[in-house]
């Protein structure tokens, strides 16, 4: 059997390493390092992707989130809706802009952003919601886009774990995710479903004026050269990173593919075990597995229930991990923040039940049939 990462970017790279190779030499070869074709062809093939008018890269996913809100023009001390349960990527650039995070509830099957606890979270200096497609499901945006048109807010998308995962809205009429929102945001990371070798990331905006805004933020606030109309940062894709997207983003529907069937495989193996919770499927998204996270749940003792599962699978070679051990309201990072004013329940008896198991593009049967084995042998004991 080969070895069991959570993620197999060596296996991955070996099946694209010609086409991979020749684009990297290509580039040495032109020794356009910045900007150029590269980036300008891979903001146009993910804008067709994803369907929106206007993709603007930028360097990682964090950044990318940061500038939007610069974009957006809120204030110091205005108030940004976002699930506690997330990556701190989320939250933090909320603090750093000095804006207020108010932290609420996730929907404890989908794991995303509660509609019902946005509504009760808004006030009247309330600017943004941040809805966090997280694992790979898109949170529900039909309600959260009804809310944010009732209170005129803007919804900024983190589509970091969700790219290429579509919504159904009640009407019937499909979008990706990332399409939606006013802003969307998303990340290259490695690890993520559409990866890069390095740091990437980028904005997807159908709005022409906060696109053309979005660009001259992520460009020190440039209008023309050295004519610098706002504050801005220094944040840019590669283009060694863009012309691997170019290669990698026409696979990342059969790379989606292949997560969903690792997904099914284990949603089979655990069906109706008492002490798991496999992964919900919303109807009206379609799930593309960034991650697969079970919920354990062994009653007051689900803790350390799950953290032992995690060694016993250490112990035969198998990574778990798990995504988040502390929510955000709990992190010191937003102590000065209120953080420990929020009480969220949901959330902090999720923190103490997930487990996210292996799941990439690689995966074989014989590894999660060995994988599944081990789960149910600890499980069951
Ligand atoms: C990965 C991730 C980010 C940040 O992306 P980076 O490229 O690492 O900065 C933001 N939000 C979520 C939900 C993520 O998973």
């Amino acid at each position: 059997m080969k070895p069991i990462h959570m993620v197999d970017l060596k296996q991955q790279y070996l099946h694209i390493k010609d086409e991979i190779d020749a684009a990297i030499a290509g580039v040495l070869d032109s020794t356009v390092f910045i900007g150029g074709p590269q980036v300008k062809d891979f903001a146009k093939n993910l804008a067709e992707y994803v369907g929106v008018k206007h993709v603007i890269p930028c360097a990682n996913g964090t950044d990318a989130l940061q500038i939007a809100m610069m974009a957006l023009g809120l204030e110091p001390g205005d108030e940004v809706i976002t699930p506690s349960f997330t990556y701190v990527a989320t939250t933090e650039v909320i603090a750093l802009l000095k804006l207020k995070p108010v932290f609420v509830e996730v929907n404890a099957q989908t794991f995303c952003i509660d509609p019902e606890a946005v509504r009760k979270a808004i006030t009247p200096k309330t600017k943004a919601i941040v809805p966090v497609h997280l694992y790979g499901q898109s949170a529900a945006m039909e309600e959260i886009m009804a809310i944010a048109n009732e209170y005129n807010l803007f919804v900024i998308e983190d589509n970091a774990q969700a790219i290429g995962s579509d919504y159904t809205f009640k009407n019937g009429t499909t979008q990706k995710t990332g399409s939606i929102g006013t802003i969307s945001c998303t990340s290259f990371f490695p690890s993520k479903n559409l990866g890069c070798y390095g740091d990437g990331g980028a904005m997807c905006t159908n709005d022409d004026a906060l696109a053309e805004k979005l660009k001259m933020i992520a460009n020190h606030g440039q209008s023309e050269r050295y004519y610098h109309d706002m504050v801005g940062c220094n944040s840019r894709l590669d283009a060694l990173q863009a012309a691997i997207l170019n290669i990698k983003l026409p696979l990342l529907d059969s790379y989606i593919a292949a997560r969903i069937k690792a997904a099914d495989f284990y949603d089979k193996a655990f069906a109706g075990n008492e002490k798991i919770t496999t992964p919900f499927r919303a109807d009206y998204s379609k799930h593309v597995f960034h991650q697969y996270t079970l919920i354990l749940e062994d009653g007051d003792r689900s803790d350390s229930f799950r953290n032992g599962l995690v060694t016993f699978l250490a112990e035969h070679h198998i990574p778990a991990m798990i995504y988040y051990p502390v929510a955000a309201h709990k992190q010191k990072m937003f102590a000065a923040f209120g953080g420990a004013g929020f009480h969220l329940e949901k959330t902090d008896w999720l923190t103490q039940r997930v487990v996210s198991l292996p799941i990439h593009t690689e995966l074989d049967e014989e590894q999660q049939t060995w994988i599944t084995r081990k789960v149910l042998e600890y499980v069951n004991k």
